[in-house]
């Protein structure tokens, strides 16, 4: 009987096949022994030789028996031990093996007088072995011990010995070995359709490891790409925008002015652009995250539409929106990612209709589970209008309808993705219905939690701070000579005394001897960046290591706030800034100053009061 035991641990023991981990160069140069289950098939051999009794053996091409049963003493202990009769042993297991073609096996007696019998294991055209059969007797034929017992002279084998062994050896029939050979040729086949697929699997897995280490490689290239892109764009916008919102502040000629108003809005329909590329590569890494508040929903819709209502009377077109009374007016939700989406939505509205009006409604769709809603906004325009075939794709990134309209309207084709991504991490979906020539109607949904009336006060935005107020000793750290000169600009409007290094070296120096109510430090800078000066100065290696210092820096994508702050610096302002957000933070910093006095400056600066600070 077989022994179930001994195969049950055999499968149990069996490995990953040592070919399917190979790099592609070696898959050529394959054996036999990398590509077949080695212990699976050793014990269907075990088990076939307990039911047949006919020995067999599978070689490689190098003559090495990978797996067998039924070796024989006569061969063991005697033929293979002795140099020249071993010599025939490998003799008859390489080279007359060789031109037997599959599905045949050949028969013939090797030098030492016993049978062999093989047929070859060919993988995907190319021979890696043989089965091999031998060491038998067919039971009709009568062996000559005589010529045995010369042969055991010759070799100087113990003859006694040598008889015994020879006794043992199996005498199967002729018809036996022609079933068992029949066996032998479909083990053949399938150790040979087993190995061709295990080495098409091997490819495959290589081939998928290498495709996701380049398409790692290429998604490592293109965030490296956009944070250095977005770095050096909003380097010089920050002087472009900065300037051209002093410039329209200050000119008294109404044409000048007017010119710097377009710069300025030029501009921030260029930032627009860089910030959708940004929004969706991250969407696409899969980053994208809201921030969830509480924040009143007419409040926000009247701070969203005011600018759109303004747009659309430019174009003399109408805009108007309704709220269903129905709607909760306090929510918690990202009421900036919702900001957005309505814009794009309603810009688009503007942009693609030449006359007639803008509908915006605003209804509440469903009350989930008492404790939030699903609201349903949909942005009705009476223009151009969408083909009914292209309706489907128009929310694919960078789809847009057609060239000639292209030419007309322009843009990115971003919009209407980056919107149907985030409504979806809004849990709502997005839709259009659309007639060419008569308008669209875009719709989603998005869901908000409800939150209670009574406290409603975060939901209010957090007043200014006051500016102007008294003025501080700023050390301002930028390599950048226009942004330089735009901050200080804003600063000493405000009466704001500034203090200018280019780089975090200069900085530390400065601070360890001049009293600094606040420092404004760029990131990235020659000789020591912001990040690194930073850690000194908390470090104490500048003297006063409580100065505010906040970090005004291009790195503007995800996780770079985070890193600022565990670096050490107590707020960030993105570049390009705002000018009135760039003086209330310094504003907002500076008074945190004056309420949490700071150590008293230590060597040189100790001899000069603080500046400022009373
Ligand atoms: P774009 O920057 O090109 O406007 P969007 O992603 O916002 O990119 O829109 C994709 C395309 O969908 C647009 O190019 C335009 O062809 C079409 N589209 C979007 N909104 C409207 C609309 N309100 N009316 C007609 N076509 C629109």
């Amino acid at each position: 009987m077989p022994d179930i035991e001994k195969t049950k641990k055999r499968l149990l023991a069996k490995q990953t096949l040592p070919g399917l981990t190979l790099p592609d160069d070696r898959i050529r140069n394959l054996e036999l022994a990398d590509i077949i289950d080695i212990c699976m098939i050793q014990a269907l051999l075990d088990d076939f030789y307990s039911l047949a009794r006919i020995p067999m053996f599978i070689l490689d091409l190098k003559g090495a028996v990978l797996a067998g049963v039924g070796w024989q003493d006569i061969c063991v202990h005697f033929h293979r031990k002795h140099p020249e009769s071993c010599k025939h042993c490998l003799e008859s297991d390489l080279h007359l093996s060789g031109a037997v073609v599959r599905g045949e096996y050949r028969l013939y007696r090797c030098k030492n007088l016993m049978w062999d019998v093989i047929t070859p294991i060919v993988v995907a055209a190319r021979q890696l072995g043989n089965i091999y059969s031998g060491q038998f007797f067919f039971e009709d034929e009568a062996v000559d011990e005589e010529v045995f017992k010369s042969q055991a002279a010759r070799y100087g084998f113990d003859e006694a010995a040598y008889l015994k062994a020879l006794r043992a050896v199996p005498r199967i029939s002729r018809r036996a070995l022609d079933s068992g050979m029949a066996f032998f040729m479909k083990l053949a086949d399938m150790i040979s359709e087993l190995g061709h697929g295990n080495i098409k699997l091997a490819q495959a897995l290589i081939e998928r490891e290498e495709l996701k280490k380049a398409a790692e490689a290429a998604s490592k290239a293109k965030s490296a790409f956009l944070a250095n892109m977005s770095h050096e764009i909003r380097t010089p916008m920050n002087g472009i925008l900065g300037f051209a919102q002093l410039l329209a502040g200050s000119l008294q000629d109404a044409k000048f002015k007017e010119y710097a108003q377009i710069i300025l809005s030029s501009g921030n329909s260029l930032l627009d652009i860089i910030n959708d590329i940004l929004d969706l590569s991250k969407i696409e890494a899969g980053k994208a995250e809201l921030s969830p508040a509480a924040f009143a929903l007419r409040d926000m819709l009247a701070a969203t539409f005011k600018p759109l209502e303004l747009m659309a009377a430019n174009k003399g077109l109408e805009l108007l929106y309704s709220v269903d009374h129905e709607a909760p007016d306090v929510l918690v939700g990202d009421a900036g990612r919702l900001m957005q989406v309505l814009t794009n939505l309603a810009a688009n509205a503007i942009k693609y209709t030449d006359r007639g009006k803008i509908l915006i409604s605003v209804a509440l769709a469903e009350e989930l589970d008492g404790a939030s809603i699903r609201l349903r906004f949909a942005i009705k325009d009476s223009g151009i209008g969408i083909p009914r075939d292209r309706l489907s794709h128009i929310f694919e990134p960078f789809s847009q309808i057609g060239r000639s309209a292209h030419v007309k309207y322009g843009g990115t084709g971003l919009g209407l993705s980056i919107c149907k991504n985030l409504v979806e991490l809004m849990g709502g979906t997005i839709w259009a219905e659309s007639e060419e020539g008569k308008g669209s109607t875009f719709f989603f949904t998005g869901r908000f939690e409800l939150m209670d009336e009574t406290a409603t006060s975060g939901a209010s935005p957090e007043p200014r701070p006051e500016r102007g107020l008294r003025p501080l000793r700023v050390l301002l750290v930028e390599d950048n000579l226009v942004n330089r000169i735009l901050a200080q600009e804003l600063l000493r409007e405000r009466g704001h005394e500034v203090i200018e290094a280019h780089d975090g070296k200069q900085a530390l120096e400065i601070l360890a001897r001049t009293a600094i109510d606040l420092v404004l430090m760029d990131v990235m800078m020659p000789v020591m960046d912001g990040l690194e000066a930073t850690r000194r100065i908390r470090n104490g290696e500048a003297g006063d290591p409580k100065v505010p210092i906040i970090a005004l820096t291009a790195y503007a994508l995800k996780g770079d706030r985070e890193q600022f702050l565990a670096a050490g610096m107590d707020e960030y302002l993105a570049k390009p800034f705002n000018c009135d957000d760039f003086l209330d933070v310094v504003s907002r910093i500076g008074a945190a100053k004056r309420s949490a006095p700071f150590a008293p400056p230590s060597g040189e600066r100790a001899a000069k009061p603080p500046h400022a600070v009373s």
